[in-house]
Order: C-alpha cells, then structure tokens, then sequence
C-alpha cells in the first residue's frame, strides 16, 4: 500500500471509530434468520479462488465418524414468536456488498487497529490485570470468522486467540474441517482475559465492541461462528440459550452468523461434540460442501 492510501486508511478507520463511540453505537446488531439465500460462495478460505472446493475429508478425530449426526437435532431452535421477530426486524441493517480490499491493506488495517486496542484502558480492571491484549488472528480476507469469548491465562501469556486447551480442540475442529487455523480468522467478543477467567461483563463486552466491529469490517467474512453463549448473545443481542440459536443462520451485515458451543463445554461434555459437527455440516453445506460424504 502506498503512503498516501495508508494515510488514508488510516483516516478512515480512525473516523469510523471515533463516529462509533461519538453516536454511542458500538456495535451492529442483526439477528434475521436467512436459511433461505442463496450459497454463491465457492471456496472456504478466501475469494478469489478459482477452483471451487465440492467436498473435503475430515481428517481429525474430532468428531469421531461413527457419531456423525443427521442434519437435524432434537434441539433445533423452537419457531420464533412474532414478538421476537420484531426484535430482529429491529436489530436489521442493509446487507453490504463484499469489500474489495486486498490482502495487504486489510492487513494494514488491521495493524492499525491492534496498535489501538494495545494502548485501550477503557476497562481499568482488566487493562490493568492483563499481561498483554490479545487482538485477533489469521487470515485478513478469510471467508470464515471465529468469534470466541475472551482470552484466558494461556491467550494472556501468548498473546493470540485460543491457544490453550480449547483452542487444542478448536484446531482439531478445524482440522476435521479440512482447514488450517491460518484459513480463518479468529477473534473474541473481549481483547482483555477478564481476571480468574469470569464471564465479560456487558459493559467490557461494549466498551471491545468498536474493535470487534472494525475487524468484522476489515476482514469482511461471508461466515461467522459464534462460539459458545457469550459470543451468540453479545453479537446478536439475543437472551436465548445456545441451544436454541444452532441449527439457523442469523444475519450480522454481510456475514451469515452460526452459533455453536464453546469447546470449553465440548471439553466439559464431550457428548456435544456431534452437535458443533452437525453445525460446521451445516455451515460448510451452505457453501456448497459435504462434510459428510467423505468419512
Ligand atoms: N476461550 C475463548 O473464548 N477465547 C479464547 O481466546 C480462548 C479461550
């Protein structure tokens, strides 16, 4: 990137950031269900790509192939009431046309904003107690975003998202995708471990919001995963259960948005594991590929 188109992106995702947090609206909600659009996505990781990926074996123990699931579960989300399907039409915003920015400047950009959350003390409690922020990584034009809840001791020391033993299995999950963790990018609701490993409170979960937005934005996925409660119910602004959001795709901007557990509960309840595959069948069928066909 040039010195000119630096300095102007830089200009405008400062200005963008600094709009959010003038008006008080920190974050984009939307929450619309869209099982019915169209898949015109052919590759997993990242457009272009000119041969499009029809199937891909699982080559991971997770999960084993003998639990693989049919498509639907008992838990399949109960119809919603008119009632929250007015919330949702209140969350909605236009859907926006894919970003033509290259792999550089998104990167670029990104760096920008790391630089910013690096120096961020909006939360005293944890820019104090934290031993490093912990932004985001992975591929800056990647199709599929990982979003996750907070970094813990293991993020804290090194820095990146889900490297202790959730990220283990969360690199299994992936693998078992027939992706590498480099495919995706991978981010939390918050940047900062919360001490003791608490939940984030929703002021910290606000306050992380603008730079969450702003690598949503960069990097511009087609998908996104919700790992676990936290990260469907800050993202979506939604009070349902985990349970009830799988099995649907919600809308956030461009991105259609799946909710899945957490793999700190898969480790917990190993049982659930089939459900987070039966999601990522769901997922990857809706671009066009067939996990299940290649056991
Ligand atoms: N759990 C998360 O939600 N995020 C991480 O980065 C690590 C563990």
């Amino acid at each position: 990137m040039n010195q000119d188109a630096k300095t102007r992106s830089q200009r405008a995702v400062r200005q963008l950031l600094e709009s959010w947090q003038r008006s008080g609206v920190t974050y984009l909600r939307q929450m619309e269900p869209v099982s019915q659009m169209s898949a015109d996505v052919p590759s997993v990781v990242e457009a272009p790509q000119e041969k499009p990926v029809q199937t891909v074996a699982p080559r991971a123990s997770f999960p084993p192939q003998s639990i693989v699931p049919p498509p639907q579960s008992t838990e399949t989300p109960e119809e919603p009431t008119l009632e929250s399907d007015q919330a949702r039409k209140e969350m909605s915003v236009p859907r926006t046309t894919k970003s033509k920015m290259n792999k550089g400047d998104r990167q670029a950009e990104l760096e920008i904003i790391a630089s910013q959350v690096s120096q961020c003390t909006k939360c005293p409690e944890l820019a104090e107690t934290r031993t490093q922020t912990v932004f985001g990584v992975g591929n800056p034009r990647a199709k599929i975003m990982f979003i996750g809840e907070a970094p813990g001791a293991d993020e804290d020391k090194q820095g990146e998202p889900f490297v202790g033993r959730a990220g283990k299995l969360l690199d299994k999950i992936i693998e078992a995708c027939q992706l590498k963790r480099s495919d995706i990018y991978i981010a939390n609701i918050l940047r900062c471990r919360p001490p003791g490993n608490r939940n984030p409170s929703d002021l910290e979960a606000s306050n992380c919001r603008g730079f969450l937005d702003a690598q949503i934005e960069i990097v511009d996925p087609d998908y996104i995963v919700c790992w676990g409660s936290v990260a469907a119910k800050n993202l979506l602004h939604s009070d349902l259960p985990i349970g009830k959001m799988r099995g649907d795709f919600y809308e956030y901007g461009r991105a259609k948005v799946v909710c899945t557990y957490h793999p700190s509960y898969l480790l917990r309840n190993p049982s659930a594991k089939k459900n987070v595959w039966e999601d990522m069948i769901y997922l990857f069928a809706d671009m066009g590929i067939d996990l299940k066909t290649q056991d």
